[in-house]
């Protein structure tokens, strides 16, 4: 089936008892046995739920992989994969990745004596200098958050095949739609459902897939383990989402795309960041690792911190808030917001200045979003 009509039907059928078109929310922590040790799939909610098999099944097809656990948080997709690791394992991750996640792997280090190295990997080779005989794992992260730099994940497997590490890329900008990284070579991808895939700003949740049996039973075992698992209402809010994925994403990136050209005639604008542009640096390998370029547009201001400030209030349609993806227009300062948890060395290595305003494009009418943007940069 193509991906559009995977969107609406994978993963979901008739309901077995009532034959209900839409899944049900089997809002049930526990299920009765049959008989002593027989039961219909599902014992407990934390091993296992048919509202949340359903969503797994629909992000498997999506994705086109063969396993996938649903979990409370794009950050618990992150937590529960980390957890294949041990103690004296090394993980090269790309240095401008969500600050979530360099918190974390930041965490992980100092508790749990996983050694992360932060490599710029817009030149995949730049990882080279890192492996050893303890690396485990490259995490990419592409489209970045929020300079939208990219990776190519083909050449960073390519090279982490030969030395036996995983590729692990956190797919949240783009979703499926707009990039499908096993086709590209990665062993497990991650998500936050809370973005594009649910898209309604109403949920928070995350997702693990992979493509081997070995990972597929690490990964259930761990979430089980460690109770990460994701809500049966939580999952029915992101199965309900997905069956708009399409056009949703249709929209985000037309809308994006006309905003990026917007601000790249600005006189106030000093820079735009959107690899849609055919003068982004990596535009050549947008269009071939990527379906979509997405919703995302980050731009640099030309102007004082004050004057910047005064932008991020004076949006209207263009909510102050954080996050992404969903459908209505986001306006944020990644400095003191989103990459707030990041440290202030780490930011500017990355090149995320505090000139940097990013925009969660929504789907309302593009001449709106412009003209929104046009009185609010005066
Ligand atoms: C939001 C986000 C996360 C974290 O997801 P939550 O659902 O907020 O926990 C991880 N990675 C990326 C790229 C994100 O945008």
């Amino acid at each position: 089936m193509s991906f559009q009509t995977d969107t609406i039907h994978a993963g979901v059928g008739p309901d077995k008892a009532y034959g209900a078109i839409m899944t049900p929310i089997y809002q049930s922590s526990t299920f009765v046995f049959e008989d002593i040790g027989k039961h219909r799939g599902f014992d407990y909610t934390r091993s296992g739920n048919p509202t949340r098999k359903a969503l797994e099944d629909s992000l498997c097809a999506l994705e086109g992989c063969t396993s996938a656990v649903a979990v409370t948080t794009g950050m618990a997709a992150i937590t529960t994969t980390l957890n294949l690791f041990r103690s004296g394992d090394e993980i090269i991750c790309t240095d401008d990745c969500y600050g979530g996640t360099s918190r974390l792997m930041k965490t992980v280090e100092e508790h749990f004596g996983i050694r992360v190295h932060f490599v710029n990997l817009q030149d995949a080779s730049n990882l080279l200098p890192f492996v050893n005989d303890n690396t485990r794992a490259v995490w990419v992260e592409t489209p970045s958050n929020p300079l939208l730099n990219l990776v190519d994940i083909t050449a960073v497997s390519d090279l982490a095949k030969v030395r036996g590490l995983l590729t692990i890329v956190d797919n949240t900008f783009l979703s499926p739609y707009g990039q499908k990284p096993f086709e590209l070579g990665a062993d497990i991808v991650v998500h936050s459902t809370t973005k594009y895939l649910n898209g309604h700003s109403d949920v928070v949740g995350g997702a693990v897939l992979s493509n081997s049996e070995d990972l597929d039973s690490r990964l259930k075992y761990l979430v089980n383990a460690l109770g990460t698992c994701a809500q049966p209402f939580d999952c029915w809010l992101v199965l309900r989402g997905i069956k708009t994925l399409v056009v949703r994403m249709r929209e985000h990136e037309r809308n994006a795309l006309a905003v990026a050209e917007f601000l790249d005639r600005h006189p106030k604008v000093k820079r735009v960041f959107y690899p849609g542009l055919p003068a982004h640096p990596q535009h050549h390998l947008a269009k071939k690792q990527q379906k979509s370029f997405g919703g995302m547009v980050s731009f640099e201001l030309d102007g004082s911190i004050e004057e910047l400030y005064k932008v991020l209030k004076a949006t209207k349609l263009f909510a102050l808030a954080e996050s992404l993806g969903g459908v209505e227009s986001l306006i944020e300062h990644p400095a003191t917001m989103s990459h707030a948890s990041m440290d202030s060395e780490h930011r500017q290595a990355a090149g995320i200045t505090d000139s940097i305003i990013r925009l969660s494009v929504g789907i309302e009418d593009r001449d709106d979003l412009i003209a929104d943007l046009q009185s609010a940069l005066g």
